[in-house]
């Protein structure tokens, strides 16, 4: 790439608008937050947190967190999942290894596993991409149920309700 000849100093910033159509970032300073109210329910202790909850492409980022004995009941994941372990430790029933602080996994579309917190440990927090849906099914495969970023998005709006944020809160995670 040839240096352009007005680039003289590399701490200038991009001089020009982004373009028009060009969605706005998201920031949050408290990704784990102080706020309990935040933490949406999903099952028996199990919540997430939403940070970017992509409709337009159909994913979502969020914390999964999971207390002493919860379980993430068993699923199957069409496309690919992304995690990055903060806190505590858990391992899938169909996998021998353990996802402890600082882990990164990545798990490949056609999994199906369930995730379980061991004995002992008090909490988990785990960073996730995960994209498309989650399948969630019988041993065998049957599909029970499913959750997508729409399923995800009506979770928060109806959460947030309830717990006097105001159903939009969700919306400054949505893009
Ligand atoms: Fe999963």
């Amino acid at each position: 790439m040839p240096i352009q000849k007005n680039d003289h100093d590399p701490r200038t910033p991009y001089q020009l608008p982004f373009p028009k159509d060009a969605l706005s970032e998201i920031v949050v300073p408290d990704a784990v937050p102080d706020d309990d109210r935040i933490w949406v329910p999903q099952a028996e202790n199990v919540w997430f947190r939403p940070l970017c909850l992509n409709r337009s492409q159909g994913y979502w980022m969020n914390l999964l967190k999971v207390r002493k004995a919860g379980v993430l009941s068993r699923h199957r994941h069409p496309q690919e999942v992304h995690g990055w372990v903060l806190k505590g430790r858990w391992h899938y029933l169909e996998h021998d290894w353990e996802a402890t602080p600082g882990s990164y996994v990545y798990e490949p579309p056609g999994e199906t596993h369930t995730l379980v917190v061991p004995d002992g440990v008090e909490e988990m927090i785990t960073y996730f991409q995960v994209n498309g849906v989650m399948c969630y099914v019988d041993p065998y495969g049957e599909v029970l149920g499913y959750e997508d970023v729409f399923t995800k998005i009506d979770l928060c709006r109806k959460h947030y309700e309830e717990v006097g944020l105001g159903a939009d809160y969700v919306d400054q995670f949505i893009r």
